[in-house]
């Protein structure tokens, strides 16, 4: 076991020589050192406890340390750790493989392991392009999507990401320019308006020879500003993609796995997309692993096209160990104890979060399935906000205006509550 040197001066190494994610080396912020996690706390080196809000940006659904993720991980590394996936194939993946296509809907039944949800979404991509150009659509080269969203840190996925919140700027001229329509503003809780969809109708009108497809992370926005809107745009969208031969990508990484109270977020709207991607929780927040599923019918007319393989093929894709977790994080999603704690998550959240509203700088609260959202005038200084939520046992990280949680699903209703005192605690402190 490996660990922290003081001696070393270890932290101080790890300011001077080693990038956090999206972080300056020459103005670092804090990082805290932590040295084990079980349940749904994290332990520090000093021996503190933090009960964990973020479930590792939505990922340790099932808690830390889990026996039953643990024995599968433990059991795989007695058979092999790796093996390329090129002209070979284990049971972990074909497993796990199996599991996919059992849980998500008819028909997706292709099944590409991805090995992050930033490449999932690329595959996505290029399974897009692959199946327009395979039936002689050669003009459909380009994405469309809504603002606001998320999908990745690689270039292409970044060139679908929202234009100004996204990383368009730093990137101008690299980047390919895609069709951008309006985030849907109408809530899930409010009466839909169609004339929402127009601009979609619009776009499609005047362009649809030049899209392959459109993407979108289904009902709720995540990293790109934790938004919730209404299942019928989607509806709506599907309806829209089918008649102009768009294909629908939905970005499920964030969502999938019952985080938004239905197994996948599309449920809400009782759509089917034609590419989905899976990412975040499938290993339960163990290690890296991505899938990106599609329709038998759109692998095929890829085998048929120009380049009758699909295009994609990383070294460690359909890692042994990974798949192994995510298969036994796959049982326990089966096993079904989501469905009953991701509902009472939501009503403690939408309760406990309710007194957030009195906090001067705070302009919206809002709740959708496991998600808790308190959303500022002003950007949050992090480091102060952390430090005060660190002192009262919280680990929850603030971003931009966001103050946000998705907690574990075993989180208890103590958890819940410590959570969203402590939300409450910074919207009236905090301006
Ligand atoms: C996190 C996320 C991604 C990117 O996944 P990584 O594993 O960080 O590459 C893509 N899409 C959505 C919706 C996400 O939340």
């Amino acid at each position: 076991m490996i660990k922290f040197q003081p001696e070393q001066d270890d932290l101080a190494f790890d300011r001077t020589h080693i990038w956090h994610p999206y972080t300056s080396l020459l103005d670092p912020l804090p990082t805290y050192p932590v040295v084990s996690a079980e349940g749904v706390m994290l332990k520090l080196e000093d021996g503190r406890q933090l009960i964990d809000g973020m479930a590792s940006w939505w990922s340790a659904i099932h808690g830390y340390n889990h026996p039953h993720l643990n024995q599968a991980l433990a059991a795989q590394s007695q058979q092999m750790s790796h093996v390329m996936f090129g002209g070979i194939t284990h049971p972990p993946a074909v497993a796990l493989c199996r599991k996919l296509v059992e849980l998500t809907p008819q028909p997706l039944e292709a099944v590409f392991l991805a090995d992050s949800g930033s490449i999932a979404v690329e595959v996505a991509i290029k399974i897009a392009l692959q199946y327009q150009t395979s039936r002689g659509n050669m003009r459909k080269q380009r994405l469309a999507t809504i603002r606001r969203g998320y999908h990745g840190d690689t270039f292409a996925t970044m060139a679908v990401c929202d234009p100004i919140n996204g990383m368009h700027e730093h990137f101008r001229g690299v980047l390919p320019e895609h069709y951008f329509v309006p985030a849907p503003e109408i809530t899930p809780e409010q009466t839909w308006d169609p004339a929402e969809i127009a601009p979609v109708q619009v776009l499609f009108e005047q362009h649809h020879e030049s899209i392959a497809a459109f993407i979108l992370e289904p009902i709720v926005q995540g990293a790109g500003g934790m938004r919730f809107y209404h299942p019928e745009y989607l509806k709506a969208l599907r309806a829209l993609t089918e008649r102009y031969d768009i294909l629908l990508i939905a970005d499920e990484i964030a969502t999938g796995f019952g985080r938004t109270g239905k197994l996948f977020a599309c449920e809400h709207a009782n759509i089917v997309p034609d590419i989905l991607c899976l990412g975040k929780a499938l290993t339960g927040g163990y290690m890296t692993l991505a899938a990106t599923l599609t329709t038998l019918d759109i692998a095929h007319s890829i085998g048929r096209g120009p380049h009758k393989v699909l295009m994609h093929g990383p070294t460690f894709m359909g890692n042994p160990l990974a798949c192994a977790v995510a298969h036994a994080s796959l049982e326990l999603i089966q096993r079904g104890d989501w469905q009953q704690q991701v509902p009472r998550i939501e009503q403690e959240l939408r309760a406990g979060l309710a007194p957030c509203l009195q906090g001067e700088g705070v302009v919206d609260v809002r709740v959708f399935g496991a998600i808790g959202v308190v959303e500022f005038a002003q950007p949050l200084d992090v480091a102060r906000v952390q430090a005060v939520l660190v002192e009262d046992g919280i680990w929850i990280r603030p971003f931009g205006r966001l103050l946000y949680v998705m907690p574990p699903y075993i989180s208890e209703t103590k958890h819940i509550a410590a959570l969203t005192a402590a939300m409450v605690k910074i919207s009236n402190i905090f301006p």
